[in-house]
């Protein structure tokens, strides 16, 4: 099987080497990796260039959990320096699902800034954007559709259907995590959303609770064929079938060839 991890934060996981020999091993051919901050960018970068298989495509961004405001500038413009080697602006968004954060405007003003100046390089590249929109699923279509740009992902979409019906009819997609197991949001979600505009991930290395709810696992790349399982029960199809689909999806949103 030929499947693609639209969205793993490879700087962050342990073993690197071994997680991506054993995502090739089980049929991963290509990975997006997103960045959050500037070390993760760079990170990245020299990721991409020295792993073979699977092939590593980045995206590049200021995810809004991780903004240190003394380095907002410095990050900006390394994205802009390194644009060429950037399939997508991401991972960018809003995050103001803590009461703390809802609480701070200052914070909140922070966040929207740093969104709004990232679309704006995506828009002036015509790059797609990987949005993180957890808590603020309104605001970052809003942002998002009125800054004009036409293509993104909505990662780990988990608000609520009236939204995502705006997200499905502005021509954007929406991404399915492992949380197909057992969270309701999710899975409503997915199940609303065509296949068509759809891509399946891991957010690796990000904590899963397994299906009975009792135990649970550190993600790997490997662990998008869990995604395509869940997704594939989910929607009543055949996995190989969905896969292809769900592969094409992520080569046209990110223009992988
Ligand atoms: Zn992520």
């Amino acid at each position: 099987m030929d499947i693609i991890d639209s969205h793993a934060h490879l700087d962050h996981l342990d073993n690197l080497e071994d997680a991506l020999d054993a995502a090739y091993q089980a049929g991963v051919s290509a990975i997006m990796a997103p960045g959050v901050d500037l070390t993760a960018n760079q990170k990245l970068l020299e990721i991409k260039k020295r792993i073979i298989a699977p092939k590593i495509y980045v995206g590049l961004g200021i995810h809004p959990g991780d903004i240190k405001t003394a380095e907002i500038d410095q990050t900006i413009d390394f994205i802009q320096q390194n644009i060429e080697e950037a399939l997508a602006i991401g991972e960018i968004g809003l995050d103001f699902w803590y009461k703390w954060v809802r609480k701070d405007k200052e914070k909140k003003d922070e966040q929207r800034n740093v969104f709004q100046r990232q679309l704006e390089i995506a828009r002036e590249h015509d790059l797609p954007v990987i949005i993180h929109s957890r808590g603020c699923w309104q605001e970052c279509f809003d942002t998002t559709k009125t800054l004009g740009i036409t293509k993104a992902v909505f990662h780990w979409y988990s608000g609520p259907v009236d939204v995502l019906d705006k997200i499905l009819a502005a021509g954007y997609f929406v991404s399915a995590t492992p949380s197909l197991a057992c969270s309701p949001q999710a899975q409503d979600a997915i199940r609303h959303a065509p296949i068509e505009q759809t891509l399946i991930e891991t957010d690796s290395p990000v904590y899963y609770k397994t299906e009975d709810g009792e135990g649970g696992f550190k993600s790997q790349p490997k662990d998008v064929l869990k995604t395509l399982s869940l997704y594939a029960g989910l929607k009543g199809m055949d996995s190989e079938k969905a896969v292809d689909i769900l592969n094409n999806n992520a080569r046209r949103l990110f223009g992988i060839v």
